[in-house]
């Protein structure tokens, strides 16, 4: 069966490029039938500076966003990354066959590190962690935005060194990056991506915003003087991303949606474009007020911790022993 492992880190509050290019997908690859694994990466969100509290909360309002979401703990397992050991345990492991020059070539590292020379060591290491979330679960298939894409070649080649020095262990995944939904630029910038790391809180809506809010910000979300709505990245990137924004909200198709406004400017467009955000998000948000703070949500996350345990036990042992490393059974 084909195996999905997806997460979104707990290191900002979600907003709607997340849910394009990673939660929209994860509930539809759930939706089709993938055996699914969704987790919450605490360990990638510590390789930069977290408020401890904060971590603490965020770590349960990305689960609780998952379930308001829609992916359904009995046909997914949800867990939390520092709940199941085997993932920095393999990351070590894969550490030792990860080389130097080829972390230093990924662009997040290089973005994320800013020139400077003070950020973690795990910062630098981060993509190894990374490809052992996805292959100590034995995943063949993960959800991700245009933005990873990089991480996930590194994955693949690190499977498939492994598998070459000490004989097949890992499965070699697949990205799954959506033609549309998978590359949601800032709403201040299309040159940026919209990202819960960037401190102007114009370029993006979160998942938790209010609908006047989201109003608010859609309306000011910038765009050109042409007046036609056009998907055209290259002249027209402002639009173009407002209409993938709309795609993904309302299930439409690019070509449906260019249709529509023929002849109409961006003001009836974008307040369109906020109903279908809000239309989405309300219920959501109210699934996820229910959930957050719920016995239940804990319960949820022991569970997919037990479970999750369990799918890497093995392919974490075969790796130690593919190694040479002594073993006891
Ligand atoms: P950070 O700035 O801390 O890296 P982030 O907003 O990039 O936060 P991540 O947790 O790094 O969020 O990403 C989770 C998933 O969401 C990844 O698959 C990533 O590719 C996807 N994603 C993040 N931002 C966008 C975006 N603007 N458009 C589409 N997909 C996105
Ligand atoms: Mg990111």
């Amino acid at each position: 069966r084909k195996r999905v492992l997806s997460g979104i880190k707990p290191s900002g509050e979600l907003n709607i490029g997340g849910y394009g290019g990673a939660l929209h997908q994860f509930v539809n690859m759930q939706n089709e039938g993938y055996d699914c694994y969704f987790f919450v990466p605490d360990l990638h969100a510590i390789t930069v500076p977290q408020d401890p509290k904060l971590l603490f909360q965020r770590s349960k309002s990305v689960a609780a966003y998952y379930i308001a979401a829609g992916i359904d703990p009995k046909k997914a397992t949800i867990f939390i990354q520092s709940h199941v050991a085997a993932h920095a345990e393999l990351g070590w492991l894969l550490e030792t066959q990860a080389h130097f020059g080829e972390l230093g070539r990924m662009t997040q590292f290089k973005e994320k590190s800013g020139g400077k020379e003070s950020f973690s060591s795990a910062l630098f290491t981060y993509p190894v962690l990374m490809a052992a979330d996805i292959l100590v679960h034995q995943a063949t298939h993960v959800p991700v935005g245009d933005d990873q894409k990089q991480h996930l070649e590194l994955t693949r080649d690190l499977a498939v060194r492994f598998n070459h020095r000490f004989g097949t262990t890992f499965k070699v995944p697949d990205p799954i990056i959506q033609p549309i939904g998978s590359r949601i630029m800032g709403l201040d910038d299309p040159a940026k991506k919209m990202s819960k790391s960037n401190p102007n809180r114009n370029s993006y809506v979160l998942l938790e915003d209010r609908p006047d809010e989201i109003r608010k910000k859609i309306s000011r979300a910038v765009t050109d003087s042409e007046g036609t709505v056009r998907y055209d990245w290259e002249a027209k990137p402002e639009v173009s991303n407002l209409i993938e924004i709309y795609a993904v909200f309302s299930g439409e198709s690019v070509a449906a949606i260019e249709r529509r406004y023929e002849g109409i400017g961006y003001g009836p467009f974008k307040q369109d474009i906020a109903d279908a955000v809000i239309a989405k998000l309300a219920p959501m948000q109210s699934r996820f007020n229910d959930i957050v703070e719920s016995e239940e949500l804990l319960s949820i996350l022991r569970d997919g911790a037990r479970k999750a345990a369990e799918s890497a036990a093995s392919t974490l042992l075969k790796a130690k022993q593919a190694m040479g490393l002594l073993s006891l059974n």
